[in-house]
């Protein structure tokens, strides 16, 4: 698949510091692309820059190998063929559903009926042409927002956390429901959010993000398997840190035994890491000589989160298939079974 969107090294600034700071990537078409970060880390601020909302300080911005943003060349917003739809309802309150989904769109020919029906198909909103923004829920204003930003035929599509308002349970229909309709159109989008699942279940990539920089561009699978840094390993997943000697280049001492990885780590053997340890890296087995205590339990459903505590008092967390019903307080046998062995150097 070609580059479609490219930000090469761009930093933006507001009064006179810089809140992104020598930011890259690569959005191919058709791809599905998220900002994930805390809030206050420079999200919105990419996300303007990319629409030309912001002018970008260091950098340049192309799309389809178009310069649209560079501190001396500023493409004005309407002539970049980007589309937006953000966090709030910005539906015009005195049209109804097809004239808020017509108005996005470039030529008001005759097919224009024909084309706002199949909009609203594709967003799964027949027949609600002609009610008002206030006579929808948020999910449908969200849809309808959608469908005006597509009207417009983007060459891609910014979304600006756009399902936080909505309540969690829509807020994952929603955005699975999203991800369907830009994927059978193959739109290229990139969805700005501080939420992992909605990063996790809608994404084709992520780019986590920590004040203004980037940390890591890389599949949900390798952001929670193989965090680059500290940062990336605490933001993303669960999981606690347990002290560890190198024994050998791909080995580790810890208190939960001798772990191997699967790669050389950095720092020579006798020096000490931290070990990342994730709820699903640690097994129930009841015969296993290594015993924890469980101090807390939350049941998820399909699975209970438990916090143990190993002997020497080290906190762990476990998350077992929720028929291992243990109580607080109980001694249980663990085993720890650990595919992807992060370490960093100790802190
Ligand atoms: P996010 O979307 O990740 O929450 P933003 O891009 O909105 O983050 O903001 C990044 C930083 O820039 C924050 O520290 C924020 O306070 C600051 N900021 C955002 N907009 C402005 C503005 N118009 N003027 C000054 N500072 C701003
Ligand atoms: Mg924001």
């Amino acid at each position: 698949m070609s580059t479609l969107l490219e930000l090469k090294n761009i930093s933006c600034r507001y009064d006179h510091a810089d809140v992104v700071h020598n930011f890259s990537l690569r959005v191919r078409k058709g791809e599905i692309a998220c900002l994930l970060g805390p809030s206050g880390c420079g999200k919105s601020t990419i996300l303007r820059a990319i629409a030309g909302l912001e002018p970008i300080v260091d950098g340049v911005i192309t799309l389809n190998d178009v310069i649209i943003s560079s501190p001396s060349l500023h493409m004005p917003p309407e002539k970049r063929g980007i589309g937006m739809v953000f966090q709030e309802y910005a539906l015009f309150p005195h049209l109804d559903v097809e004239r808020n989904i017509s108005f996005g769109m470039r030529s008001k020919s005759a097919s224009h009926a024909g084309k706002v029906a199949d909009l609203l198909e594709i967003v799964g909103l027949q027949g609600f042409g002609k009610r008002y923004p206030h006579e929808l829920s948020g999910g449908q204003q969200q849809r309808v927002a959608l469908a005006r930003a597509l009207a417009a035929e983007p060459q891609i599509i910014l979304l600006d956390e756009p399902f936080s308002n909505l309540d969690i349970e829509l807020r994952e229909k929603l955005s699975l429901e999203v991800k369907d309709i830009l994927s059978e159109q193959n739109i290229t989008a990139i969805l700005v959010t501080h939420d992992q699942a909605e990063a996790f279940a809608v994404s084709d990539a992520i780019a986590v993000i920590h004040e203004g920089k980037l940390q890591q561009w890389d599949s949900a699978y390798n952001l929670y398997h193989d965090p680059v840094n500290r940062f990336v390993a605490d933001f993303i997943g669960q999981g606690v840190f347990l002290k560890g000697e190198l024994v050998s280049p791909d080995a580790v001492k810890t208190e939960l035994g001798t772990l191997r990885g699967d790669r050389a780590y950095t720092g020579g053997v006798g020096s000490f890491v931290d070990v990342l340890i994730r709820p699903d890296d640690i097994l129930p087995d009841e015969q296993s000589p290594l015993r924890v205590t469980v101090t807390q339990k939350a049941f998820r459903g399909s699975d209970i989160l438990y916090t143990l505590k190993m002997k020497s008092g080290t906190p762990l967390l476990a998350s077992f298939p929720s028929h291992y019903n243990h109580y607080v307080g109980e001694e249980i046998g663990i085993n720890p079974d650990i595919q992807h062995l992060i370490a960093f150097d100790e802190q």
